[in-house]
């Protein structure tokens, strides 16, 4: 997934040239992982670019930097205006993706990060679906990885930790190079927990079912929060559920939610095929429901929505 450049990147408070927004090598962040970022999606809608869900968004950054006591030199009203304004400027519309950032800079070394100075940075670019338009419209392929997700008292799995991303990196790699577009991941107790960026959904018997985000060790999605609000509204009931791989491979229908991957069919997994193999119809009505709430659509999630 390459990186379109656009002009500015927001750094500490102001808008500098994309080409200039650079940090030292010996950051702190890049030596030990410290730090937290998320990942924001805006879309065109016809009343303007609006940012999705933005607020929830910060909300989470800075809850992530709570648990690593990151103290965060903006309010969370401050980073919202901050992100509006980076894709205001821009002049970005249809699909962009957002990266804010908090990380360490230059100043200290050794793992204590106390006296890092702390930095936050917010770029956005045009970035299409993130696991290719073939497995958002005909189903992605997934495997089960052999890397297990964090347990929560190794790595806090609610922070979108800088460093806790290896673990992913480490269970896409292994998919990709097998062929599958995606891993899904274990928790140490061997149950479902989550995808390298994704939270899952099954359908079973008309009921969608979701590890429960904490005993799961799995992120709290806001995507998988926008589908329960919109699987409830389209009449069908949700249950969060601990479950395992056999519960995947008999499922009726799967798919995967995240903010990069938006709604996307899960087709198979480890080479079985879940149900018919094509997305199923739960499945593609909540994917059209939630792509006509993102691009404001459907007046009943207009609250999710900001205006750029
Ligand atoms: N799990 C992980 C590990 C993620 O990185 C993401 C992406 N932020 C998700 C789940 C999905 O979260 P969201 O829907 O909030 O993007």
């Amino acid at each position: 997934m390459p990186i379109t450049p656009t002009k500015k990147i927001w750094m500490d408070g102001t808008l500098v040239d994309w080409e200039m927004a650079t940090t030292h090598v010996l950051s702190h962040t890049l030596h030990y992982g410290t730090g937290a970022f998320e990942g924001v999606r805006a879309y065109k809608t016809p009343n303007g670019v609006a940012v999705f869900r933005l607020r929830e968004h910060m909300d989470r950054l800075l809850r992530s930097c709570k648990i690593l006591m990151i103290d965060v030199p903006f309010t969370l009203d401050q980073l919202c205006d901050a992100v509006v304004e980076t894709v205001r400027v821009n002049e970005l519309t249809e699909g962009c993706y957002i990266r804010p950032l908090v990380y360490l800079g230059y100043g200290e070394m050794g793992v204590n990060p106390l006296l890092a100075p702390t930095n936050v940075i917010i770029a956005a670019w045009p970035w299409g679906a993130y696991l290719g338009d073939d497995a958002a419209e005909n189903g992605a392929r997934m495997k089960i990885s052999s890397w297990s997700r964090h347990h929560p008292n190794s790595m806090p799995t609610a922070s979108k930790t800088v460093g806790g991303y290896v673990n992913s990196s480490l269970a896409k790699v292994e998919a990709v190079k097998a062929g599958y577009d995606e891993a899904i991941m274990l928790g140490p107790d061997g149950r479902i927990s989550e995808c390298t960026g994704e939270n899952l959904f099954i359908v079973r018997d008309g009921l969608l079912i979701s590890p429960p985000p904490s005993e799961a060790g799995a992120l709290r999605g806001i995507t998988q929060s926008s589908v329960v609000k919109i699987a409830n509204d389209l009449g069908h009931q949700v249950s969060f559920e601990a479950m395992r791989r056999d519960d995947l491979y008999l499922a009726d229908e799967a798919f995967l939610t995240g903010t990069a991957a938006e709604v996307v069919p899960i087709g198979s997994v480890d080479d079985r095929m879940v149900g018919s193999g094509k997305p199923g119809p739960i499945t593609k009505e909540i994917q059209l429901t939630y792509f006509q709430a993102v691009r404001g659509l459907r007046p009943a999630y207009e609250s999710w929505l900001t205006k750029v």
